[in-house]
C-alpha cells in the first residue's frame, strides 16, 4: 500500500510532527496562503489537516479537526484514516519533512555531539536527515512518543 501524503496547515504543527514519527510524508504549511495550500494538496496528492472548515471544505481531500487538543486530533485523524499507523518509524525528519538515512556516526570527521558511544557500540542505529542533517536515535525522547502512541491506540481499541 502507498503511504498517504499529508499536508498539515498552521495550526496544526504538534499533529504534523507526529504524522512524520510515523513515518508519513507530511508537509507543513508554514507561511503559506490558503490558494498555496490547495494547490499544493491538489497537485502532490496530500490531505489537507486543518481546523479552518472553509478551507477543508476547498481541499480535495481534507480531515477537518474540530479540537484544539492533540489527542483529539489525532483520534479525528485516524477515524478518517485508520491507515495511518501507530508506530515511530525513522523514516521523516520530524523538523522539516526530509527524507532519513542510517548514518554512521564513525564515518564524520568529529564524533556527532550527543550520540551516545557506548550505545551505538552495542548496536544503535543512528539516522541522518538527508534535508537538514538533524539526527535521530532510539532515546527517551522516542520512548515518550511512543508511549503517547500506544495510549492513543488504547483509547481507539475501547
Ligand atoms: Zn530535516
Amino acid at each position: 500500500m502507498v503511504p498517504s501524503r499529508w499536508l498539515a496547515d498552521e495550526m496544526v504543527g504538534r499533529l504534523a510532527r507526529y504524522l512524520r514519527f510515523v513515518g508519513l510524508d507530511t508537509l507543513y504549511a508554514r507561511g503559506l496562503s490558503d490558494e498555496e495550500i490547495l494547490r499544493r494538496a491538489s497537485e502532490e496528492g496530500r490531505i489537507l489537516v486543518t481546523r479552518d472548515r472553509a478551507l477543508a471544505r476547498r481541499a480535495p481531500r481534507a480531515v477537518l479537526l474540530t479540537s484544539p487538543r492533540l489527542s483529539e486530533q489525532w483520534a479525528q485523524v485516524r477515524a478518517a484514516h485508520p491507515e495511518v499507523p501507530f508506530e515511530v518509524r525513522f523514516d521523516r525528519c520530524t523538523e522539516c519533512n526530509g527524507l532519513l538515512r542510517v548514518e554512521d556516526p564513525a564515518s564524520a570527521a568529529s564524533w556527532p555531539e550527543g550520540v551516545p558511544r557506548d550505545r551505538v557500540a552495542n548496536g544503535l542505529a543512528i539516522y541522518r536527515c538527508e534535508a537538514c542533517g538533524h539526527l535521530y536515535w532510539e532515546g527517551t525522547h522516542t520512548a515518550r512518543i511512543r508511549t503517547q502512541l500506544a495510549v492513543w491506540a488504547g483509547e481507539a481499541r475501547e
